[in-house]
């Protein structure tokens, strides 16, 4: 058995025997205050380890992500249907050149084929 495991303080080892054995009249107050610091210095490396052993937690994204669209206002949807445009319902992008009754047209910012036609919109109850 090797009496030199660097991380158990000497103390430790001479009191659990596996150092030569310490005289109780050793233990004068400054060697108990050695002792203790000993331990206090012990303590503050375990933490550190159990902090690096620990994993980070995630990182909560704040609520400033635009929602996804999934509902359109009238307004939105009469101004769409003007100029022929129409919604992507995966990112939420207005689409041109769509007609009022377009279904799953590719969407020309996010290339999901979830665009819809302003009718189509309506007949779905998108409109709120
Ligand atoms: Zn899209």
């Amino acid at each position: 058995m090797n009496d030199h495991t660097p991380e158990v303080p000497l103390f430790m080892r001479k009191l659990s025997g596996s150092a030569p054995s310490v005289n109780k009249t050793d233990l004068t107050p400054l060697a108990v205050a050695s002792m203790i610091k000993e331990c206090d210095e012990l303590i503050a490396k375990l933490e550190t380890w159990k902090a690096k052993a620990e994993p980070t937690p995630p990182v909560t994204q704040p609520a400033t992500v635009t929602p996804k669209r999934w509902t359109f206002t009238l307004a939105e949807i009469e101004e769409a249907a003007e100029d022929s445009c129409g919604f992507c319902l995966a990112c939420g992008a207005i689409n041109s050149c769509c007609e009022p009754d377009a279904r799953r047209y590719p969407c020309e910012s996010c290339e999901a084929k979830r665009v819809y036609g302003t009718d189509e919109l309506a007949m779905m109850g998108r409109i709120v």
